[in-house]
């Protein structure tokens, strides 16, 4: 059966693969940008591009809409739009961690509660949050970002409880070190500091995310909410 996906900060990176999966499942995938013209990729997976910034909230409703008028209701939510302003706690600036809770945990707050509307009168839907190991180990310089990717999972857990009976599942998804522009930005010395406590010795590819993301999606996850699973090479055994 083809489901209305959406993928939040799907033109590049993680949250494309994810889209990239669900597309060539069959389902209908929706991903967002936020400026410039339509990513190319979208195009070429069929998938429906539209405009959102997550931390605005009329943006997000305007994409909501369009993807509504497009795929019907939203029935998968992949929320995995996210940003970093790595800083040394003492260098810290208000805005660098303000900003990124905007992002990462008022913008999922955003578009889960606008998928939640649909997905309640529908009595099904599934709800995946992109988090992170960080959020669970910490990590010197990043405890913005920890924070922020922790709170996820208080935040899925009770999204989890509050629509259960409605059919709706909530769950997050850990990944430890991917390669993506999100990473890139880390120097050589850096990168082998956090391999070396990777039991698998390596990143994951984007891909080995987004089969994460499906399999709790999928029909046989259906008994399965409130769950954080880590896609980290053992880097958290577990947490
Ligand atoms: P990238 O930096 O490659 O991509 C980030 C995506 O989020 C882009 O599509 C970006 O859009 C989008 N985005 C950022 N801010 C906003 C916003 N305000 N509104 C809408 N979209 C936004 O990162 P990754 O693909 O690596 O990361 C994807 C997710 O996975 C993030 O939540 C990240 O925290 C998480 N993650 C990543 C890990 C890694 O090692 N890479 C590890 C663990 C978790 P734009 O192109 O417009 O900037």
């Amino acid at each position: 059966m083809s489901r209305s996906v959406l993928v939040t900060g799907g033109n590049r990176g993680i949250g494309l693969a994810v889209a990239r999966a669900f597309a060539q499942a069959g389902d209908k995938v929706s991903l967002t940008y936020r400026t410039g013209e339509p990513p190319r990729a979208a195009t070429d997976l069929g998938c429906l591009a539209v405009t959102c910034d997550v931390t605005d909230s009329a943006q997000v409703e305007r994409a909501f809409n369009e993807v509504e008028a497009a795929h019907g209701p939203v029935e998968v939510l992949v929320a995995n739009a996210g940003i970093t302003r790595d800083r040394l706690l003492l260098r810290m600036a208000e805005k660098d961690f303000t900003d990124v809770m905007d992002t990462n945990v008022t913008g999922v707050f955003r578009v889960v509660k606008r998928a939640a509307e649909e997905m309640v009168d529908a009595r099904r839907g599934r709800i995946v949050l992109i988090s992170s190991a960080v959020g669970l180990l910490g990590a010197a310089g990043q405890a913005n970002y920890a924070a922020s990717k922790a709170s996820l999972v208080g935040f899925a857990r009770s999204v989890a409880r509050e629509l259960g009976t409605r059919g709706v599942t909530c769950n997050v998804v850990a990944p430890g070190m991917v390669d993506t522009d999100m990473t890139k930005v880390l120097d050589g010395k850096q990168r082998a500091a956090v391999l070396g406590k990777v039991p698998l010795g390596r990143g994951a590819e984007p891909a080995e995310v987004a089969a994460a993301v499906r399999y709790l999606a999928s029909e046989d996850a259906a008994y399965i909410t409130g769950a954080v699973l880590p896609v980290d090479g053992g880097w958290g055994m577990g947490h």
